[in-house]
């Protein structure tokens, strides 16, 4: 058992950020990274459009986030959450497969993942033809032909971003109905660069001698028909999952099961904080996650100010465990 002043979950951008405020407020964060350090980042071929940074990949960024945080005394633990107990209050329980955690605050960074299609040689081109990110990968694909899957209003989205970018952009939807809203319909459809392959499914990603995407096999769920496409890129937009399952019954989430926080990325639960892509729909990027959790941080580090006279010392805490 140790006692924390806080305590992060999650090694993506926010909590990296949050254990840089609270680490340089000399509260000791401990940071859990996860299953995989760097989160969704890690897995990002090259990033271009973080401040300061012209190109570097993501786990090049993961890695000076680590050293930057450590160096202000922020402790990484290599290590993932199983259970959270913050229905008694600060202090709250966070076990984790080695360890249990006594913590005042907790900050929970743990993002979501985009959600996959399963089908075969989606994972085994990931970042080589596979990407569920134009904002991060579009630029990488000019002149190319690119497939794009999804009717929602990512979909459409991206489809227009990654028309700066590809000589095509053929959306392949599942219906013949877009779920997106009517002005991104809009705008899609006169886009001169954009097709639609309605009433289709990905089938299967296929891969070329060189290791990248080459073509993707669809079938039509009207006709049954199947057939090949080629393509050079394969971008996936079917919503995200957020990682909220472990808090679940604790943390009120909306529909979607994003964490809900107000402004000062406060939960519903005092002293328990949330930032980055487990709380925000809408922008994903890893520019708007670092801030969010530097203001997790700092709403971190203004709730132990304001809680001061109550605090136990760490050591005590734990004894009396
Ligand atoms: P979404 O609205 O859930 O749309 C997901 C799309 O993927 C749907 O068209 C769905 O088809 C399709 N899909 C889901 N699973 C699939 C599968 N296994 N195979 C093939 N297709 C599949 O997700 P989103 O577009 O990421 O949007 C998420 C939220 O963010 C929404 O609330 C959206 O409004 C919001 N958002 C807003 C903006 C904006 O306002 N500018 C931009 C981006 C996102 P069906 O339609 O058949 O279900």
């Amino acid at each position: 058992m140790q006692k924390k002043r806080v305590v992060i979950i999650g090694s993506g951008p926010a909590g990296f950020a949050a254990a840089l405020y609270t680490a340089r407020a000399q509260l000791k964060p401990v940071l859990i990274a996860g299953n995989a350090l760097g989160g969704q980042v890690s897995q990002t071929h090259e990033i271009e459009n973080y401040l300061g940074f012209e190109s570097l990949s993501g786990m090049e960024l993961v890695q000076k986030f680590q050293s930057h945080v450590e160096h202000f005394g922020a402790q990484v633990v290599y290590d993932a959450v199983t259970e959270v107990d913050f229905t008694k209050g600060s202090p709250f329980t966070v076990k984790t497969h080695g360890e249990t955690y006594l913590a005042d605050t907790v900050i929970v960074t743990i993002g979501a993942d985009p959600r996959k299609l399963k089908v075969p040689g989606e994972a085994e081109y990931i970042g080589r033809g596979v990407s569920y990110c134009g904002t991060c990968d579009g630029f990488f694909f000019r002149g190319k032909d690119v497939v794009v899957v999804g009717g929602g209003d990512s979909a459409l989205e991206e489809s227009l971003f990654l028309t700066r970018f590809a000589n095509s952009v053929n959306i392949i939807h599942r219906r013949d109905t877009l779920r997106a809203g009517v002005q991104l319909q809009s705008r899609a459809k006169k886009n001169e660069k954009i097709s639609f392959t309605w009433n289709t499914v990905v089938e299967e990603i296929l891969g070329g001698d060189d290791g990248s995407v080459r073509a993707v096999r669809l079938k039509n769920v009207q006709t049954g028909e199947v057939y090949e496409k080629p393509t050079d890129g394969v971008f996936i937009f079917i919503g995200h999952v957020p990682n909220s399952q472990i808090f679940a019954g604790q943390l009120a989430t909306n529909d979607n099961g994003y964490i809900i926080t107000d402004q000062r990325y406060r939960t519903n639960v005092d002293g328990v904080f949330a930032a980055g892509e487990i709380q925000d729909e809408i922008w994903r990027q890893v520019i708007t996650s670092a801030g969010q959790g530097a203001a997790a941080g700092m709403s971190a580090i203004h709730w132990l100010e304001e809680h001061e006279d109550e605090l136990q010392p760490l050591e005590e805490a734990v004894q009396e465990t």
